[in-house]
């Protein structure tokens, strides 16, 4: 049964705020519900209700009344900006025309495409946009729970979490000791781990310059690896230490009771424990049933629809985007996709063919910052890489220094697209 305005009315106050049009398809506008307001679930919210000028109404769902975006998040570890700079209100989407609801999507009927709220609310879509970002896998550390966040904190989902590791890293006894558990591909922002080493490595430098950093890696590489290490060691002598699957990266437990990382079975006493653990799409997605055993949701590389479920665009990290990184630019440049096959679909807009970039800055130290990107097309099942650049080692470090401001540049433009 497709959803009446007295039924979605009759479902909570919440759903109230939605009744100005009609959710039914062919009754008056199309009705998109986007779930998520991050890089990728904003940029789409807002970029349809623009480019569509009120011909399709569109609903964002987003759990928390603000966003503090990931990236840039290591740059507050760091010190180099304050957490304020890093969050963003959802005004400017109102401003364009989308009516946003600050709830939990906790359920998803795709047959009745309905969408039930943590408070109660059932929203009725023509069309369903899920970005939720992601979750971690169960078990994927032995030892850590998601229970265990505030004694061993993730930082992977930017806020209370990354202002607890901040603190935790501030109140390092001398000479102290930092061990970071690194995520196995794919996860988010595949350099971030090791730009996370950087600033952390900053921030001691200053305050606790005998402290050490300890990354525990389940991979025998990791991006932009040389120019990591030539960093580290540039900036921060042998503060930071790399520990490959060959030498116990891969075989860790934490215990968070006693404070302690078990390197394969041996027990290391940690002052700060930051534990990233394996990832997989935002729960929602799974509730709907569009992800498959990878954990990731799979997609038609041209359009960013879910192979499962036509009805249904998964963008973001979310996404199984193949080659293409899990990184707040490539979710905004997916979401220009996304809006462009949605206009298409319900407006009968001509569809131009899909465009995929993505650039990732890395901060080593202030000053001295690093990039790697990408273009990207769909291929016949997949979004294959058909071009890519990356800074080079033996950079000048005018060179450095203007990418660097290149990325505070970047950082301005993406949020100002995303929020307005
Ligand atoms: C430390 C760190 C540094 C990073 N640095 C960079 C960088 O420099 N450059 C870069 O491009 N990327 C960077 N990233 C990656 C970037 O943050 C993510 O790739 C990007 O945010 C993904 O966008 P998304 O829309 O898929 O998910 P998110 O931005 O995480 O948004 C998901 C949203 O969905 C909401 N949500 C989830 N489930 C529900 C639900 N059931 N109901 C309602 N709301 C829900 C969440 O509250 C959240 O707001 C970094 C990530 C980290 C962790």
């Amino acid at each position: 049964m497709r959803l009446t305005r007295r039924t979605v009315m009759a479902a909570g106050a919440g759903a109230a705020g939605l009744l100005a049009a009609p959710a039914v398809f062919g009754q008056g506008r199309p009705h998109v519900v986007v779930i998520g307001g991050g890089a990728g679930g904003a940029s789409v919210a807002r970029g349809l209700a623009l480019a569509s000028a009120g011909a399709i109404e569109v609903t964002l769902v987003e759990a928390n009344p603000r966003y503090t975006t990931c990236f840039f998040s290591n740059l507050y570890l760091g010190g180099l900006r304050p957490i304020e700079s890093l969050q963003f209100s959802y005004d400017g989407l109102t401003a364009a025309g989308v009516t946003v609801i600050h709830d939990l999507a906790t359920g998803i009927d795709r047959g009745a495409r309905t969408v039930a709220l943590a408070g109660g609310a059932v929203l009725g879509y023509d069309r369903l946009v899920l970005a939720p970002g992601i979750d971690f896998v169960e078990g994927a550390v032995p030892g850590w729970t998601l229970d265990q966040a505030d004694v061993m904190p993730h930082a992977y989902k930017a806020g209370p979490q990354t202002d607890l590791l901040r603190r935790m890293v501030e109140a390092m006894p001398e000479g102290g000791l930092f061990v970071m558990v690194a995520p196995p591909n794919p996860y988010r922002c595949p350099p971030a781990p090791y730009e996370r080493a950087c600033m952390i490595a900053h921030l001691l430098t200053q305050t606790n310059p005998t402290a050490k950093i300890m990354i525990l890696d389940p991979k025998d590489r990791y991006s932009k690896q040389t120019l990591f290490e030539n960093g580290w060691l540039k900036h921060y002598g042998g503060m930071i230490e790399w520990v490959n699957p060959e030498f116990g990266g891969a075989d860790v437990e934490v215990r968070p009771e006693t404070m302690e990382v078990l390197i394969e079975g041996e027990a290391q006493p940690v002052d700060v424990c930051n534990v990233i653990p394996a990832q997989k799409a935002g729960r929602i997605a799974e509730i709907a049933g569009v992800t498959d055993d990878s954990g990731w949701a799979p997609i038609r590389p041209d359009s960013l629809r879910s192979a499962i479920d036509p009805m249904v665009w998964v963008l973001g990290d979310a996404a199984q985007a193949a080659e293409m990184p899990k990184s707040a630019v490539a979710a905004h440049s997916q979401a220009g996709v996304v809006v462009a096959s949605l206009l298409g679909e319900l407006t009968g807009a001509s569809v131009p063919p899909p465009l995929f970039v993505n650039t990732c800055w890395s901060a080593l130290a202030p000053g001295d910052s690093i990039k790697l990107g990408g273009a990207y097309a769909p291929g016949y099942d997949r979004i294959t890489q058909t071009g890519s650049f990356i800074s080079r080692p033996d950079e000048t470090e005018d060179e450095r220094r203007l990418t660097y401001e290149e990325a505070f540049a970047w950082y301005d433009t993406l949020t100002a697209e995303i929020f307005g």
